[in-house]
């Protein structure tokens, strides 16, 4: 049986449209781009709260292949990022293989007919050669079951799911979370509100944010030098890859780079906040990059506020009109902002059911055994199924990086598929354990088993204690690996 398309992919954000246009690249005009959401963007279409922005500089944070040099600023608005992404999905013809509100729930490698078949909600199947899963890390919001929520009468948003009418003039508001979400949302919210209550668990390494509007002279030179902005890129990327990589990955070997950032963050909350008490509590008590830092210039001055109060007393349940923390103090509110970020390892590895060979169901084999995934991209017993967001895939310096790279392994993996004539790869066991057994070694080093993380209560860890997201190399070994991996770590039939 001919399969009705050559790839689906399941996911229209930033990953899902690199893979899109890998697979084009490659010859395969038959995509199907399955997306959950109303439209495409991903992150960028789902997250709309107020001061959205990237965290990344934007020189950094795009394609590489596809410079913007339109962005208005060097830390761009959410805004500008989903405009981006319809310009890709616009120049390399995306749209078109693209279906909108429609949820994947599984996928099953059929061994007889040599395809995926993936079920959507609702009944419908579709065939397939090859499956990709784009469905992001951060896309299952995460809302904690707080006793008496249920009951609360005012107003719950969760950052996921903005409400742009919601202007919080003159009310109490509380927000939960201080992510780089909440970071971000913070000062925005302080500034409407008459009273807000911040509700602390944990505090975040924060470092000032070196952000200014790009010039309109400098958007010129970029547009018609592509060579500055290239340059501006290699230079964000330098100073990235020694905070974000090696301070964090290397921490053995490079404590320094470590302590450098730490310092930054502790010089840059002791300039910023005027109170000593709320100094303390904002200091984080593990080490930097055990969690994701993030950066900011006015999170830790709205602290200054009037009418902000960091609380970091945990909530012990809700009333109908006021949060009750576990000393019986209760601060009433009408607005209660879930900052709360996202379910990474119980509802996201994978996002939706995937069964391959033998029956091998990924999500539990992955709870059985060791979260795992070749490059971060391929897993034994999964033929033809590219899950590009697996453990040990995403790169400490720009999801970008990630994107790319896995573009980089498709070219090379499905490149070699094609010369062989072959239908289906698979990658082996060996090359498999090989690669887990490299990466495990290698995060040895990292803070993540070197340093003081156990109480940073971080999503790069697992429910057992694993810290499997990020990949332990440096970003340019990642572009090497992919663009050289053995070809016989798999098998093509
Ligand atoms: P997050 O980093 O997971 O933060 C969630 C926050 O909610 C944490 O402070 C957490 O406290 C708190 N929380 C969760 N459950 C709680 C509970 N039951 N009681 C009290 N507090 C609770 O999520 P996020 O802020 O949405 O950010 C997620 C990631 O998205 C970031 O790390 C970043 O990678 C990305 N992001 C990027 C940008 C950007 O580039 N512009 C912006 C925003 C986010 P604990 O720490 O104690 O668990």
């Amino acid at each position: 049986m001919t399969p009705q398309f050559d790839a689906v992919i399941v996911g229209a954000g930033f990953g899902g449209m690199g893979a899109a246009i890998a697979l084009a690249q490659l010859g395969y005009s038959r995509l199907s781009i399955l997306e959950r959401e109303d439209d495409l963007g991903g992150t960028w279409h789902v997250n709309r709260y107020p001061g959205l922005a990237v965290d990344i500089a934007s020189v950094t944070y795009s394609y590489s292949f596809e410079p913007n040099p339109n962005w208005t600023r060097l830390f761009a608005p959410g805004a500008e990022l989903k405009s981006y992404a319809e310009h890709v999905a616009a120049k390399y013809d995306l749209r078109r293989s693209m279906r909108f509100g429609v949820v994947v729930e599984r996928a099953e490698w059929d061994e007889h007919q040599q395809l995926w078949t993936v079920s959507i909600a609702g009944g419908e199947t579709v065939t397939s050669r090859f499956l990709v899963t784009a469905t992001g890390f951060l896309s299952q919001p995460y809302t904690p079951d707080f006793p008496g929520i249920e009951d609360f009468a005012g107003k719950i948003i969760h950052t996921t799911a903005w409400d742009q009418t919601h202007d919080f003039v003159g009310e109490k508001a509380a927000i939960i979370g201080t992510g780089a979400t909440a970071v971000q949302l913070i000062p925005e919210i302080a500034s409407r509100a008459h009273e807000l209550t911040v509700f602390q668990r944990t505090p975040i390494w924060v470092v000032p944010k070196v952000d200014f509007a790009i010039p309109p002279v400098v958007r010129r030179l970029f547009a018609r030098v592509p060579l500055t902005q290239r340059m501006a890129r290699s230079v964000n990327n330098t100073i990235l890859e020694g905070i974000m990589v090696v301070g964090v990955l290397h921490f053995r070997q490079a404590k320094m780079m470590n302590r450098a950032a730490a310092l930054a963050a502790r010089a840059h909350l002791r300039v910023s906040v005027r109170s000593k008490a709320t100094r303390k509590a904002l200091t984080p008590h593990y080490d930097f990059g055990c969690k994701r830092p993030t950066f900011s210039n006015k999170y830790f001055r709205t602290f200054n506020r009037g009418n902000t109060r960091l609380e970091t007393t945990s909530i012990e349940r809700f009333e109908p009109d006021a949060v009750v923390t576990t000393d019986g103090r209760r601060t009433p509110i009408d607005t209660l902002v879930l900052a709360t970020g996202f379910n990474l390892w119980d509802v996201n590895f994978p996002a939706l059911q995937i069964v391959g060979r033998e029956g091998r169901d990924l999500g539990q084999w992955w709870r059985d055994n060791r979260f795992q995934a070749y490059e971060g991209i391929a897993i034994p017993k999964f033929p033809n199924l590219l899950s590009l967001n697996s453990p040990y895939s995403y790169s400490g310096l720009s999801y970008f990086t990630t994107i790319e790279s896995q573009m980089a392994h498709m070219r090379r993996l499905l490149g070699e598929l094609q010369r062989r004539d072959a239908a289906t790869f698979e990658v082996t066991d060996r090359a498999n354990a090989e690669f887990l057994d490299a990466v495990t070694e290698k995060l040895g080093d990292s803070v993540f088993y070197e340093g003081k993380c156990s109480s940073s209560r971080s999503y790069y860890f697992n429910q057992h204690g694993e810290a499997a997201l990020l990949r332990p190399t440096s970003t340019s070994n990642s572009f090497h690996a992919a663009s050289t991996f053995p070809l016989t770590d798999y098998e093509f039939a």
